[in-house]
């Protein structure tokens, strides 16, 4: 497995490689977009991990040329936390999926896994449950084919949790992974739990499946049915 980590930010940089060997993978570094298509072009790689912010081109354009030159490898964004933009401006540059900076390392981990196990055939601009759709391209999210109007945290909220559907997501990880909070404050623990019962009402209140559970005790859990 080799994968190829773009990134300008020495210390970044050095910190994910050391991370990616640390798993046995294989990792080559490129410091700049020139460089990027230079390793791109020549080598073969298992999973591109690209920084939108580079100096010059942008890591953006790199992408674009790489799908032009008929690059087929996996391609995961890093993108800043508050640009939107970036990640929908990714998906369709031909990015495979985002990651929104800062981030975990087991969250990168998994988001590397997911895309090797499932390679370039099938993009993940949707997330679906049962009746539940989220469009990550126009951000728009919809029960049954009725839309419903989540505000941005919730949409994230919601995101995650379909990221991890089937599976128990702690206060912890939407602590770390959603709200970035890494020193986490027993406060959060009342924040999450508001943005839960906030984003459970508009997706479930009107539908006689409930697709988010509450885990006594552990976290929550999306999950068509009751537990
Ligand atoms: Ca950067």
């Amino acid at each position: 497995m080799r994968i190829l980590i773009v990134e300008d930010e020495a210390k970044v940089a050095r910190a994910l490689q050391e991370g990616l060997e640390g798993e046995h993978y294989e990792v080559a570094v490129a410091r700049t977009g020139e460089e990027a298509f230079f390793r791109a072009s020549s080598e073969v790689f298992d999973l591109i991990l690209l920084d939108v912010m580079l100096p010059g081109r942008s890591g953006l354009e790199v992408l674009a040329t790489l799908r032009k030159r008929g690059s087929a490898a996996p391609v995961l964004i890093l993108t800043a936390r508050d640009s939107i933009e970036d990640r929908v401006v990714g998906l369709d540059a031909g990015a495979d999926d985002y990651l929104v900076k800062p981030f975990a390392f087991p969250e990168l981990l998994a988001r590397i896994r997911a895309l090797v196990r499932r390679g370039r055939t099938d993009q993940v601009l949707r997330l679906k449950a049962a009746d539940l759709d989220m469009d990550l391209v126009t951000r728009k999210v919809a029960r049954g084919g009725r839309p419903l109007d989540l505000t941005g945290r919730e949409f994230e909220l919601l995101e995650y949790l379909l990221r991890h559907h089937g599976q128990v997501v702690s206060r912890e990880m939407l602590a770390r992974d959603v709200w970035r909070e890494t020193a986490r404050a027993t406060p959060l623990d009342n924040v999450i739990d508001v943005h839960i019962a906030r984003l459970r009402k508009k997706v479930d209140a009107d539908f006689a499946t409930r697709l988010i559970q509450t885990v006594r005790g552990v976290g929550f859990l999306l999950k068509e049915g009751n537990l």
